[in-house]
């Protein structure tokens, strides 16, 4: 793919071109954590935005700058995407201060998506720490609504319980028969779950290593760790996928801020195989 070719999904040819939206809704998820539905201003636009699960969108707020945001709604949804974000920098925390009807411009979408649709007949194992599971959803959704592997499990873990995300569609996805678990570093007495790292989740979750397929985003660390263990209980290094996050400035591999080794991870990811970057995580300079 040359530097100048937009994501094959994106409806339209010009990357850096920003399309306008409005702001439909913002549901509170977690402290100064928000799920925005936008809808873009061109009707033409709406129809044909189209995109993948596990692809991000630069976000766009005149006067202040962009942000790489994933995309959290499902793909099948017609006429509005959401976006979940954390407050935490120029561009997020203005958007934390628009409203509903507030303009937010759309570059996208970019990057690489998960491998929903090369799951027929596999465990898939999500595996999401705090807001790496804001790029899972659009894939937990797909999965569910297809049905083509045999089985779904999402380990979601975060620091406190509040920082849980989506609750408030936990039991739709358990209804729709996926198996949900949950863990948090810290709680008081009145939470009911496990305590401790989502990794400690990972092993018992494994049936079936040679037809499991990992699913992972979160922290770099918890990542790498989540690979390894997989790995270290029979998964096949090439059916581990993560989700890297790096600052990211163009979204088209020309800037060069999001290289990691010879990969760009705004073009070849942000969805990477585990086995074409096995050796780049050991390198600490990257
Ligand atoms: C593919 C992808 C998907 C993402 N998806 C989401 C998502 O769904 N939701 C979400 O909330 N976030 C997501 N992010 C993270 C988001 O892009 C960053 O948090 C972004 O920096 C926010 O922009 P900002 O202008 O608000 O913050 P900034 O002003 O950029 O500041 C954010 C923090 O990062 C530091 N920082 C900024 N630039 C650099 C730099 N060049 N080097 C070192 N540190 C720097 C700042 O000091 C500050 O602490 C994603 C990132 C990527 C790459």
């Amino acid at each position: 793919m040359s530097i100048a070719t937009p994501c094959p999904t994106s409806p339209h040819r010009d990357p850096w071109k920003s399309h306008a939206t409005r702001i439909v809704s913002i549901t509170a998820e977690a402290p100064g954590v928000r799920t925005y539905e936008l809808a873009f201003e061109e009707p033409a636009h709406r129809d044909a935005f189209r995109f993948a699960a596990g692809q991000f969108n630069m976000l766009y707020l005149p006067g202040i700058g962009e942000a790489a945001i994933s995309i959290s709604s499902d793909p099948a949804t017609a006429g509005t995407l959401a976006h979940t974000v954390r407050a935490v920098g120029n561009v997020t925390d203005a958007l934390a201060r628009l409203g509903v009807g507030g303009q937010v411009f759309v570059r996208g979408p970019f990057g690489n998506p998960w491998p929903v649709d090369r799951v027929a007949g596999r465990d898939v194992v999500i595996v999401a720490g705090g807001l790496g599971l804001a790029s899972q959803r659009a894939a937990i959704l797909r999965l569910a609504s297809g049905r083509s592997c045999r089985s779904i499990g999402v380990l979601h873990g975060a620091k406190r319980p509040d920082g849980l995300l989506y609750t408030r569609e936990y039991d739709a996805w358990r209804a729709a028969g996926v198996d949900l678990r949950t863990i948090v570093d810290e709680a008081d007495a009145a939470w009911p779950g496990p305590r401790g790292l989502v990794t400690s989740l990972l092993a018992d979750t494994i049936r079936d290593a040679a037809a499991t397929t990992i699913l992972c985003c979160g922290p770099d660390p918890m990542m790498f760790g989540v690979a390894e263990t997989a790995i270290g209980r029979g998964v096949a290094p090439h059916d581990v996928h993560l989700s890297l996050e790096r600052n990211m400035a163009c979204a088209v591999a020309h800037c060069g801020l999001c290289q990691f080794g010879p990969t760009f991870v705004c073009r070849d990811g942000p969805v990477l195989r585990y086995d074409r970057i096995a050796q780049l995580t050991r390198i600490p300079q990257l």
